[in-house]
């Protein structure tokens, strides 16, 4: 099922950039609070290749970690279940893609809202989806109910050679921003029609 659901995202975030896959690595591991941490370091090895500065390597591990930590606590409730991680390097973009084949999240745009959760009693802040949108350049998630999610964003690396022109140290976390619930409302988020019970919210940056 996994490859069903990237199939049907083909035309998504990941084909509007359209730089030629340069490398590409897959992981397969069991939903376990104990792998996330693996998961996160995996990823952020293989960006290595991008020559990312620290401050870009913490940005995708944080998502990487919201997206497979969301995969542990919420898609499989009975247990078990396995993870899929994909990551590709187009040229100076790091590609990644999470999925599982769990429970699926019935309204993807209400779940990607900030401080939205339905585990309120296990004291979740309803913020992954904030933090993945915040720290990637683009997100875009797909879920069928009973079937599984699919998580997917991308990140540019900046050149050093455009490093020495770059943001002043600090601007780039606030650039991003967290938004703030009205601003899910705003043209960037949009809702596409995919088969039944199948729901799709993409997110970009300009
Ligand atoms: P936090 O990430 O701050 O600990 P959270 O996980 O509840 O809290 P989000 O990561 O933003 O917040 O996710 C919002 C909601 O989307 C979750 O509460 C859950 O209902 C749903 N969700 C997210 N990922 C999945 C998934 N892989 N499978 C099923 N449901 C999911
Ligand atoms: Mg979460």
């Amino acid at each position: 099922m996994p490859d069903e659901m990237s199939n049907r995202m083909a035309d998504g975030a990941w084909g509007e950039i359209s730089k030629k896959v340069s490398n590409e690595m897959r992981l397969e591991f069991d939903s376990r609070s104990c792998n996330e941490s693996f998961a996160r370091v995996a990823v952020a090895a293989f960006l290595t290749q991008l020559n990312p500065t620290l401050e870009e390597v913490e940005d995708v591990k944080t998502a990487v970690s919201e997206a497979v930590t969301n995969v542990i606590i919420h898609a499989y409730p009975e247990g078990g279940g396995k993870v899929w991680i994909t990551c590709q390097l187009r040229e100076d973009v790091l590609c990644v893609e999470v999925r599982d084949t769990g429970c699926g999240i019935p309204d993807v745009k209400r779940a990607m809202e900030p401080l939205f959760t339905t585990r309120t009693e296990c004291d979740r802040a309803g913020m992954g989806f904030a933090f993945m949108e915040a720290f990637m350049d683009t997100l875009e998630v797909a879920s069928e109910r009973g079937r599984g999610t699919l998580v997917r964003m991308s990140r540019r690396i900046m050149k050093k050679t455009e490093r020495r022109i770059s943001r002043p140290k600090g601007e780039d976390a606030s650039r991003r921003g967290i938004s703030c619930p009205s601003q899910t409302e705003d043209g960037k988020c949009t809702q596409t029609a995919l088969p039944l019970e199948t729901s799709l919210v993409k997110k970009g940056k300009d």
